[in-house]
């Protein structure tokens, strides 16, 4: 199987999860309640009732003690997942997992079959090649998606708030209360806003996640990232496939370590396709000690064709 098809299949799994996670009571806040929901079970802080009421130290400890173990704690693991999947992998969660980032991949795709370049705004030197396409197919799939995929979307992240079977039953009966409606249609523009006008600048300068995985990889001695073997430049045939695939507009012949960078892996099998199965770039490790050499060198000492 290819990376691409990996990558879709981890990606699609992520969308379940995200479904499922409310729905199964996995994790979600239920707002009626003010409940925080874990597992099927109620989140709590494991106070007694009435707590507030005694003001001796021994009870002041043992609230702060709670509240630091089930409510700091756990936070800080959540805040800390982040930068340590860019320490160890880069931005492999933006590439491989981010629901959003798939999102914004498919409408670069559609956009391509559209209007022949990936951004609304301007052509770019890497936008690929649409090829032979029925526009009027492509823009039919365009108008169900933007009219789909958001109110889905709305649908998934209301349900953290509001219990997902309560959701299904306000929509089959039509009466939505007001914060099921704000939460859908909130959700809703957000999405498809974002993924019309914005894509991937949000990635790079607005998403906290995308941020401290970038800056955590950009840091790490050892995370994932794509290399060039510089060795074996002199083969690159100037295909320009490298940088057509790369949808965060890396250019990836010159081999340095670019925070946008996703891990995504596209640059590498449109290499492998270029030059039948010997492509020139894989994943490495930290600095990676056969190809180090290409570690901050300039593009035309990584490759001898001009990738500008
Ligand atoms: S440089 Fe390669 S791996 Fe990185 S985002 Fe671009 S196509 Fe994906
Ligand atoms: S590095 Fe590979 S994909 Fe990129 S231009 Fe050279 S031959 Fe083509």
């Amino acid at each position: 199987m290819s990376l691409a098809v990996y990558r879709r299949v981890t990606q699609l799994a992520f969308i379940l999860l995200i479904f499922l996670m409310p729905a199964l009571d996995i994790f979600r806040y239920d707002a009626a309640s003010r409940e925080l929901i874990l597992f099927g079970h109620v989140w709590g802080l494991g106070l007694k009732d009435g707590f507030y009421a005694e003001h001796g130290l021994s009870a002041s400890s043992h609230v702060a003690l709670r509240f630091f173990l089930k409510a700091i704690l756990p936070w800080l693991f959540v805040l800390a997942l982040f930068p340590l999947f860019g320490f160890l992998a880069g931005r492999f969660f933006c590439g491989w997992l981010c629901p959003e980032g798939a999102l914004f991949e498919l409408s670069d795709w559609l956009t391509v079959k559209i209007i022949g370049r990936r951004s609304l705004y301007r052509s770019r030197p890497n936008d690929p090649e649409p090829g032979a396409v029925n526009r009027i197919v492509y823009i039919s799939l365009a108008v169900m998606c933007a009219v789909v995929i958001p109110v889905a979307g709305g649908i998934a992240l209301t349900g953290y708030f509001v219990a997902p079977k309560t959701i299904l039953r306000q929509m089959a009966t039509g009466d939505l209360t007001f914060g099921v409606k704000a939460g859908i249609i909130g959700v809703s523009i957000y999405m498809l806003t974002t993924s019309i006008f914005v894509r991937h600048a949000l990635c790079r300068y607005v998403c906290a996640a995308g941020l401290m995985q970038m800056l955590f990889g950009w840091v790490s001695p050892v995370s994932l990232r794509v290399r060039m073997d510089i060795s074996r430049a002199e083969e690159c045939t100037n295909c320009k496939g490298c940088d057509r695939a790369c949808f965060m507009n890396v250019t990836p012949r010159r081999n340095r370590r670019d925070i946008s960078c996703v891990n995504c892996g596209a640059c590498i099998e449109a290499c492998h396709r270029e030059l039948n199965g010997r492509g020139l770039f894989h994943f490495s490790s930290g600095e990676g000690p056969a190809h180090a050499s290409g570690e901050g060198e300039t593009a035309d000492a990584c490759c001898s064709r001009p990738c500008g």
